[in-house]
């Protein structure tokens, strides 16, 4: 199977060129990068003038919810929704139901997920085993299995010991540890920001401490180690600077970010009445956290964009704040999302550290048999992402492929969309038809 992609702006991973740069893939791999490729023989054609061309995104941190919460989201509709988001390749998370703390589940991970027809999924595994804190899970069994990151998240390791050992243990492995930064000691019970939302309501708020000290913990250990740690959905300032005065002294810390904390705050929540559709983990912070994320992608101290997509069922959200589940749904119109933002905030970093974001950036971050995921390299996978940037539509959930029915972009038109995805040399998604000519 050759397809040819003409006419492209090529986004390589780091630099975006404006120059028109075809592309030819065969069998799942790119084969050629270069100017006026022929389309002899091509099965495919099609024409990307004013498209980007990118090495496929990336979504490092999603929440698939198979085994055992199928209710809620499954491989196959996740897969779907990763694809239609501009996503070729989602790492989902391990805490579902059981945990996936054994190998036996990293393989029917892997393999259901060859069945999908959208993004790749590839699996993390916990870090302890039940995602119960207490001891290591069989690290090195999911790691040959395929595991790409070690987490327990929707929970921090709260044992710093096991933390330190899971570290170590990694470094062997070459699986990096992703850690949920949070002191449950101060977030028991709390349910928005701490501060104007939690003052207006009454309801108990989430400090920013909570996020930050945690930080501390694992870049000591980090440095303790020599071991490198990634921190997600990081939402607060103190936290960026957490992360970047650790850069600054050599410890190998990464972090990345969500596209609801980069477009949304505490107003918001406060503006909707308390709406549960805004409820989240970490919670929506100030709008001074919301501009330090994005001085942090400007500067280099955010590694990774990445979803943070927790589906619920309707009778799971739909409910009175406190009692509505955390979790923001969005892998359909998180790209766009964070491309509208980045125009509205009139770009406050260049295109190509943006797109990077969602590809080299996290690429870097998996084991090394994946990195070349993140670049666009004859030899490489054929995943790719063309975005439009120009492109405007509203975000309609109830035709989302995911099975969530609720988020807050919900009725908003964004500008700037993925409008095709490629996986293993496959459309997986597109708005663009094929040229005709095309074999
Ligand atoms: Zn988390």
């Amino acid at each position: 199977m050759k397809i040819l992609f003409r006419n492209g702006l090529l986004f390589d991973g780091t630099t975006l060129s404006c120059e028109k740069t075809d592309i030819l893939t065969e069998d799942g791999i790119i084969s050629r990068i270069g100017k006026g490729i022929d389309d002899e023989g091509a099965n495919e054609v099609y024409n990307l003038s004013g498209l980007i061309l990118s090495p496929g995104f990336i979504d490092l941190h999603c929440h698939l919810r198979d085994p055992g919460q199928e209710w809620r989201e499954d491989l196959l509709s996740g897969s779907r929704a990763g694809a239609a988001g501009g996503f070729s390749t989602l790492v989902c998370m391990p805490n579902t139901d059981p945990p996936v703390d054994n190998a036996a589940l990293i393989r029917y991970l892997l393999e259901k997920g060859e069945e999908c027809e959208g993004s790749r999924i590839l699996p993390s595994g916990c870090l302890s085993r039940e995602r119960a804190g207490k001891t290591l899970a069989e690290m090195g069994k999911m790691a040959i299995a395929g595991a790409v990151i070690f987490t327990d998240d929707g929970s921090p390791v709260s044992d710093t010991n096991l933390l330190r050992l899971a570290l170590l243990y990694s470094s062997r492995l070459g699986v990096r540890v992703m850690e949920h930064p949070e002191d449950r000691s101060l977030t028991s019970g709390a349910q928005v920001n701490d501060g104007i939302c939690s003052t207006f309501s009454g309801l108990k708020g989430w400090p920013s401490s909570a996020e930050a000290s945690d930080i501390f913990r694992g870049v000591s250990l980090s440095m303790d180690t020599g071991v490198p740690i990634h921190f997600t959905h990081v939402s607060a300032k103190e936290s960026i600077n957490a992360v970047r005065i650790a850069k600054a002294s050599d410890c190998k810390v990464t972090c990345d970010v969500t596209p609801h904390h980069l477009c949304l705050d505490e107003s918001m929540v406060i503006g909707s009445g308390y709406d549960g559709v805004f409820k989240v983990t970490p919670p929506l912070r100030s709008a001074s956290d919301t501009d330090a994320l994005w001085e942090g992608i400007r500067d280099g101290t955010v590694d990774a964009i990445a979803t943070d997509h927790a589906p619920y069922h309707l009778d799971e959200k739909d409910l009175p704040f406190q009692e509505s589940s955390f979790g923001i749904a969005s892998l359909e119109c998180a790209v766009a999302a964070v491309l509208d933002e980045w125009k509205r905030r009139k770009e406050p970093c260049p295109l190509e550290r943006l797109l990077s974001l969602f590809t080299s950036g996290p690429a870097r971050l998996l084991p090394e048999k994946w990195r070349t995921l993140g670049l666009i390299a004859a030899g490489s996978p054929a995943d790719l992402t063309v975005i439009d940037p120009a492109f405007e539509q509203t975000v309609d959930v109830s035709k989302w492929k995911s099975k969530a029915r609720l988020t807050p972009w919900n009725g908003r038109t964004l500008r700037g969309w993925p409008v095709m995805t490629v996986v293993r040399g496959k459309i997986a998604y597109s708005l663009i038809d094929r040229v005709s000519g095309g074999k």
